[in-house]
């Protein structure tokens, strides 16, 4: 038993609270609970399912759709002495109320890149469910040990073409302390371009697609959806047009190339979703400055979403609808509140106004800290941090 504070240095957090997650989990699964039934998925395959989208859309496929589920996700342990990485306790919290409901929720811990973990995803599937009608592809990852080669790929978050001067929120999470601060950050080289799209490019989609296809455990209409972010010319010089965004333009091109090879057996599908906090989003410079100053405008309207409403919202209006809101890319947009041109216009207007003394009253610091700790199971009010847990087990 130990008492479980969070430990942090700049947006890493490096303990996590077994209840806490269990909590967090459990008010995401009462959100869609608390909607009406989708008819949608059944059997579903989510990459990357302990956390951020990929968790939210677990949840949703089989609290909102009914959905046996089979989870893949790498996550560190727990000792009696040390907790676990948040993801780890959300599997076993996700799978304690998924059996309670009556669901099917195996999932497997492991690198999602390696053939190892695809085949024992097959594996699961032919033992559990025979085949699935869905592959939802949420991986977030910072380096990939390519299956096929052994090489390793580290993913760089860097602008491309030139250095990047821009601004950021320095927060300390603890305190609610925080400064607006300048970044500097050096264009990237080709290799890390290169390396980034190995990564957090479209390949490794392609190759779970190939190898559930040739293992025959796809079900007649099956879909698969990866998930994908835009923004605006604020996060443009560090996402879209960086080395993430070049990254993301090989998961379109991807998707394109899967339409080619598997249309009309299989639909591949891009999902453009909005802004949230996660551990993946945070590790972005700029991101965090502007997400808090876009949720501050985007919550005044009413329109802000958490993981959970963006991803029921998903597979509630598009993802089983044939008129869906597309791009000229035939992209899903999700994003279409966060991109309302009126909320961009405030969102650029107070970007170029705000400093650390305005910040807390420009941007939304208090809700950005609040999601940050969350994902850790912090920062809860039916939780007394004070009291001992067991550090193996989320549900106690
Ligand atoms: P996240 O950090 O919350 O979750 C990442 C998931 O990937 C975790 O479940 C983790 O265990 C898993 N993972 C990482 N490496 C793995 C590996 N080698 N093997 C197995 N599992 C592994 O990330 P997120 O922000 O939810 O991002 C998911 C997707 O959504 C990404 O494609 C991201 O670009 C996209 N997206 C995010 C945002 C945002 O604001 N967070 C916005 C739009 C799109």
């Amino acid at each position: 038993m130990m008492i479980v504070k969070p430990r942090i240095r700049g947006f890493l957090c490096t303990t996590a609270h077994p209840k806490g997650c269990a909590k967090y989990v459990l008010d995401q699964v009462n959100y869609v609970k608390s909607k009406p039934a989708i008819n949608g998925t059944t059997k579903t395959l989510i990459v990357g399912c302990s956390m951020g989208y990929g968790l939210a859309s677990r949840i949703s496929a089989a609290f909102g759709c009914g959905a046996n589920t089979i989870g893949v996700s790498f996550e560190k342990e727990p000792t009696p002495t040390k907790t676990a990485s948040p993801g780890w306790y959300n599997n076993e919290a996700f799978g304690h109320f998924a059996r309670e409901h009556g669901l099917l929720s195996p999932t497997i811990n492991g690198d999602a890149f390696s053939d190892e973990v695809k085949q024992q995803v097959i594996d699961v599937i032919k033992e559990k469910l025979g085949t699935i009608d869905l592959l939802v592809y949420s991986l977030a990852s910072p380096v990939r040990t390519h299956a096929k080669t052994g090489s390793v790929f580290r993913s760089f978050i860097k602008p491309i073409g030139q250095n990047l001067n821009s601004r950021t929120l320095q927060l300390d999470a603890i305190n609610g302390n925080c400064v607006v601060r300048e970044v500097q950050l050096p264009a990237a080289t080709p290799s890390e371009i290169e390396s980034t799209v190995a990564v957090m490019g479209g390949e490794d989609w392609q190759d779970w697609v190939a190898t559930l296809a040739s293992a025959n455990v796809l079900s007649s209409g099956f879909k698969t959806v990866a998930y994908t972010y835009m923004g605006n010319e604020l996060t443009w010089p560090i996402y879209r047009g960086g080395t993430i965004g070049r990254a993301k333009e090989h998961l379109d091109l991807t998707c394109q190339q899967l339409s080619a090879e598997y249309e009309p057996n299989i639909e591949p599908l891009i999902a453009v979703l909005k802004a949230v906090v996660t551990q993946a989003s945070t590790a972005i410079p700029v991101v965090p400055l502007y997400f808090s100053i876009l949720f501050k405008e985007m919550k005044k309207r009413g329109t802000h979403e958490d993981c959970t409403q963006q991803i029921h919202r998903l597979f509630d209006e598009q993802l089983y609808r044939a008129d869906r809101r597309t791009d000229e890319a035939g992209r899903i947009r999700m994003d279409n509140f966060e991109m309302d041109e009126v909320v961009q216009r405030v969102v650029k207007e107070n970007w170029h106004r705000v400093d650390s003394e305005n910040v807390h009253e420009l941007a939304d610091v208090e809700g950005f800290r609040q999601d940050f700790l969350s994902l850790f199971g912090f920062e809860r009010t039916d939780i007394d941090y004070d009291l001992e847990v067991d550090p193996t087990t989320a549900i106690q």
